[in-house]
């Protein structure tokens, strides 16, 4: 019977994740550990339901809570960052990595120890770790899946294609709520207009960083680590209906899209089912009710962070880190009513610039290089912008 593990189960790919195992997708399934944050109800909850091993909060002050709302239940519970940790010790053949933000880094980088699959939705990790966490995988005979919708898009696109013959990888991009917003109306957006995500329903993080693009652009980085193809290779393209996911372009003028509906339990589905194709309760495309599917230019004036993505590819090494930390931190200080939500591109440039000299190809990337590139562009974001501003844990309710 195949073993799982979710980190961040309580969070929107996890809710998702659980939904499929819940129903019986993946085929027999014994649940080894699911961790969550604040929301202990639904952990629990969660660790009846699939009869898990064992419960792990991110927060050790919750641990009782924990414990009280498993009462009886045989399901063990822990509590902290290294209670997570521990939890990846134990052996899993298929782990969901869904935590958000760099903390999912380490979790992903143990589980690949037991050499099976990790499906990942925590694109942080590429992006600040990308070829770290892939000779982590290489070294155990690990397999990474992608669960990023685009991802997988891409790799079911690549079924039985040489990549040698890949022209180009095309990723859509919503556009997201400010998609025809003015510059200047822009700047002015909310916390809760930026986090209304017109197709996708996700975390608000991610959702703010569809607002803002820096998804996509971290979406990039993330094609480049997973696919190993040339940065110039990776285009955007805006597409207001999410019903294309991405296109690949081959050697002779042919290109194969990736069509479905905008619901991540096809992406994860497919990670549990691979590399079979089998039945998932998702919605059903019905393309002349749709009638028509727009593209255009994504406006890189507006959205400056796919030219900072393309910035952070050329330099390599720590870049990566740098760009995701700086990243996460602009947003807690957009979401604390710090700055508004054209800054945070301003302050990931200014803090690759101001860290460029530490970040260089040549800087040997390991996990302590990768979080003290992450403390230090933290830090350098809180100067610039002149405050602290609660992190991202202190606020999260998941
Ligand atoms: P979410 O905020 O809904 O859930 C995050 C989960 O991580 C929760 O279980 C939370 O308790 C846990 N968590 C948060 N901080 C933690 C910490 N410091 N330590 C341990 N656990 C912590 O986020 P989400 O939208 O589900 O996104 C999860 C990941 O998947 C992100 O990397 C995101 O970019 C990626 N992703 C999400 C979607 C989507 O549709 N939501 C799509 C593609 C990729
Ligand atoms: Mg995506």
């Amino acid at each position: 019977m195949r073993r799982v593990t979710i980190f961040g189960a309580t969070g929107s790919i996890g809710r998702n994740t659980v939904d499929l195992l819940a129903r019986g997708v993946g085929g027999p399934t014994r649940v080894v550990a699911l961790t969550g944050g604040r929301n202990v109800g639904l952990l629990a909850e969660q660790a009846r339901l699939l009869g898990a091993e064992l419960a792990v909060t991110a927060y050790p002050e919750l641990l009782d809570a924990l414990r009280a709302a498993l009462d009886g239940t045989g399901v063990e519970v822990a509590a902290g960052p290294e209670a997570i940790l521990e939890a990846a010790d134990r052996p899993a053949d298929w782990v969901m990595s869904a935590i958000v933000g760099i903390a999912g880094l380490e979790p992903g980088l143990r589980a690949l120890r037991h050499g099976g699959t990790l499906a990942l939705a925590n694109k942080e990790s590429l992006v600040a770790a990308g070829p770290l966490l892939l000779a982590e995988a290489a070294r155990h005979g690990a397999r990474i899946l992608p669960v990023d919708s685009e991802h997988s898009a891409i790799f079911q696109a690549l079924v039985g294609e040489d990549i040698s013959a890949v022209e180009r990888i095309i990723i859509t991009a919503s556009g997201g709520p400010f998609r025809t917003w003015p510059l200047s109306r822009m700047a002015r957006a909310t916390v809760a207009e930026a986090a209304s995500h017109p197709n996708w329903s996700m975390g608000q993080r991610i959702s703010i960083d569809s607002a803002t693009l820096f998804n996509k652009a971290m979406e990039v980085i993330e094609t480049r680590e997973f696919f190993g193809v040339d940065p110039a290779q990776i285009e955007v393209v805006v597409h207001p209906q999410s019903v294309v996911h991405a296109l690949v372009g081959f050697s002779d003028g042919a290109m194969m899209a990736h069509l479905g509906a905008a619901d991540m339990r096809h992406a994860i589905g497919y990670a549990l089912n691979w590399p079979v194709r089998a039945h998932l309760p998702v919605e059903r495309l019905d393309l002349a009710a749709l009638g028509r599917l727009d593209f255009e230019p994504p406006d890189e004036d507006r959205f400056p962070a796919l030219r900072l993505a393309r910035e952070v590819m050329a330099a390599r090494g720590l870049s990566g880190a740098i760009f995701n930390a700086a990243k996460e931190r602009a947003l807690d200080h957009f979401i604390a009513g710090q700055v508004c939500l054209t800054d945070m591109a301003v302050l990931v440039e200014r803090t690759l610039a101001a860290l460029a000299p530490a970040a260089g190809a040549d800087t040997p990337l390991t996990l302590d290089t990768v979080r003290a590139a992450d403390r230090a562009a933290r830090a350098e974001v809180d100067r610039l912008a002149g405050a602290t501003v609660p992190a991202m844990s202190d606020v999260d309710q998941n």
